[in-house]
């Protein structure tokens, strides 16, 4: 199961369960869309894997499997 990070590693971004902007390596390292797009370049800067976007979680898995908390 996903932990769904709750932000960006790179600029600190917010990027809720539910955010379309989030994408993920296979290590789950986290980075927002305009990050990956302008900053890593498509490729995770921490284990140099493919980023993908993260697929949304919806409200009521979310209620049985909640998302990261904050700050982790
Ligand atoms: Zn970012
Ligand atoms: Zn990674």
């Amino acid at each position: 199961m996903l932990l769904m990070k709750p932000s960006c590693e790179c600029c600190n971004r917010d990027l809720p369960p539910d955010s379309r902007d989030a994408m993920i390596c296979s290590f789950e390292c986290t980075f927002c869309a305009d990050c990956v797009a302008t900053r890593v370049h498509g490729k995770c800067p921490n284990c140099g894997g493919e980023l993908v976007r993260r697929p949304i979680r919806p409200v009521e898995a979310l209620r049985r499997f909640p998302a990261a908390p904050a700050n982790v």
